[in-house]
């Protein structure tokens, strides 16, 4: 009988269902679209109900595909946007309102407060940074706003979640209340050295301890579904980055991804302990087989965005597809430098006030430069993330694996190998998240016995090794330094 791992990818816009072999290779995907819903400016939700409708078709098309019955299926496992909250009836499972999604601010000055009063603290326990991004502020708003939410709340009515945790309550029916240690990260709730959920912490945000879920292993039995006909278990559950990170295989101290999509984010492995950083965020990666291991992450707002920008507001290209060639068609930079800090720079940087800036000029320049210069951007931009991850983890990064959408383009790969000095690597086959969370069930259904048995030789990718010598490197970073000595604002 043929045996398959299906991963539920539930991410910002869609939910997608993909099928693995025994030896990680993709059979068939399902994917289904939710609507995004915008109640006023800079505020995001999402319908639970929504989410489990289009989870449910995934799962339908995926399995429809290759013929596959229940039976054929040993394990599942689930990743998830991260930090978005749900809180919901514990007896009807009826949410009180919307999930409130990662991307919504309305809770931004509220957290500027506890910042103010509680960042220290916070950042010790949590390894983030106070945050509208993280779960905790959110759940708030929801028991300050929502009529009568509080009181229900502290009689013990009212529960909630992370969308891993809602979708594991759908899918066993509402038996189970679970989430896994790296989306428990996420919430600002959970002290990431004790592995717990944190009192003091659900004190700084009026959160009831009964509202939350048992956290459970990333890997390892997690619950029974049986929304298929047959009882499957669920074996796996990790957040999207910490998912792709061992989706890539990341599995040792300082193996680390970067996924180049709207924004960046660079996820490094820092092992069994978490490492202390001011400019970048320290989580959990996974728990498997009772070990925890940590990573150090770090966005960059502007990369992918700074090519929508070239075509959505300059309107000087058609498609991002066509940047690559455009970029090749010239030389190099002939000393323009742009530095997209259109909503401000992330990290390493952290200058909300920033502003975007084009230096070098000169009546030879061409739209072919500012395209040029808008893709090495995103290249300078992720080489300073680099830098900074590798002196607070005081780990070298040797070799970068990557996916994401921009890393479609060539000339970008290449260039970033090239200012990095190292090889980057990109997997053929880029589903890395859900790759990654089908790794964890399959290690807890025991698959694979532990991460170093994960099939790699399945993984096919292309590499970029450097090709410019040290002194063009320097000068090119140097004129990067200084593009961004005139952006900054302090
Ligand atoms: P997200 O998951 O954030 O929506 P994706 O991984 O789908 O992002 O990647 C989409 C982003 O990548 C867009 O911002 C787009 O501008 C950029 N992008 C896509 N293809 C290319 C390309 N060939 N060259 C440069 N940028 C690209």
């Amino acid at each position: 009988m043929r045996q398959f791992i299906l991963a539920l990818d539930e991410g910002t816009t869609s939910a997608r269902a993909i099928l693995y072999d025994e030896e990680a290779k993709v059979i068939s995907v399902g994917q289904h679209e939710f609507k995004q819903i915008y109640p006023h400016p800079g505020w995001v939700e999402h319908n639970p109900e929504e989410i489990w409708q289009a989870q449910q078709t995934a799962i339908r098309e995926a399995l429809q595909y290759t013929k596959t019955c229940s039976a054929e299926i040993k394990c599942m496992g689930i990743t998830n946007q991260r930090e978005t909250t749900v809180v919901w009836d514990k007896k009807t499972g009826i949410p009180v309102t919307n999930a409130i999604v990662w991307q919504c601010r309305r809770t931004a000055e509220e957290v500027e407060e506890v910042k103010k009063q509680y960042g220290e603290t916070i950042k010790y326990k949590t390894g983030l940074i106070p945050d509208s991004y993280f779960s905790a502020p959110k759940v708030k708003w929801i028991l300050d706003n929502i009529p009568d939410a509080r009181v229900s709340a502290e009689r013990g009515e009212l529960i909630l979640g992370t969308i891993d945790t809602y979708l594991i309550y759908r899918l066993t029916n509402g038996q189970t209340h679970v989430t896994d240690p790296s989306n428990a990260s996420r919430t600002l709730l959970y002290n990431i050295k004790k592995n717990a959920w944190d009192s003091d912490l659900l004190e700084i945000f009026s959160v009831p301890e009964s509202m939350l879920p048992e956290v459970k292993p990333s890997s390892g039995l997690i619950a029974y579904t049986d929304i298929l006909g047959e009882t499957i278990p669920i074996m796996g559950c990790a957040g999207d980055q910490q998912a792709a990170l061992i989706g890539h295989n990341a599995i040792h101290l300082g193996d680390s991804k970067c996924t180049y999509g709207t924004g960046n984010f660079l996820l490094m492995n820092t092992g069994k302990q978490p490492v202390n950083s001011q400019k970048l965020l320290s989580t959990i990666a996974w728990n498997i087989q009772g070990e925890t291991i940590y990573a150090l992450e770090g966005s960059i707002f502007t990369t992918g965005a700074a090519i929508q920008w070239l075509r959505d507001g300059l309107g000087i290209i058609n498609t991002a597809k066509e940047t690559e060639t455009i970029a090749q068609s010239i030389q190099d930079n002939q000393g323009v430098y742009i530095v997209p800090a259109l909503t401000g720079l992330g990290a390493p940087h952290w200058d909300q006030l920033a502003r975007g800036t084009i230096i070098g000029l000169t009546r030879g320049t061409t739209r072919a430069h500012i395209i040029r210069a808008t893709l090495e951007s995103i290249a300078y931009q992720t080489k300073d993330l680099i830098e900074t991850m590798q002196q607070d983890s005081q780990t070298s990064i040797k070799k970068l694996r990557v996916d994401g959408g921009a890393t479609q383009n060539n000339f970008l790969m290449q260039f970033q190998a090239d200012i990095l000095g190292i090889t980057i690597t990109r997997p053929k086959a880029i589903e890395a998240t859900a790759r990654g969370v089908a790794y964890l069930a399959g290690l807890g259904e025991g698959i694979w016995m532990n991460p170093e048995e994960l099939p790699t030789l399945s993984i096919e990718s292309d590499d970029f090794t450097p090709k410019k010598s040290e002194q063009e490197r320097e000068r090119l970073i140097k004129g990067w330094k200084e593009a961004l000595e005139k952006t900054l604002t302090h």
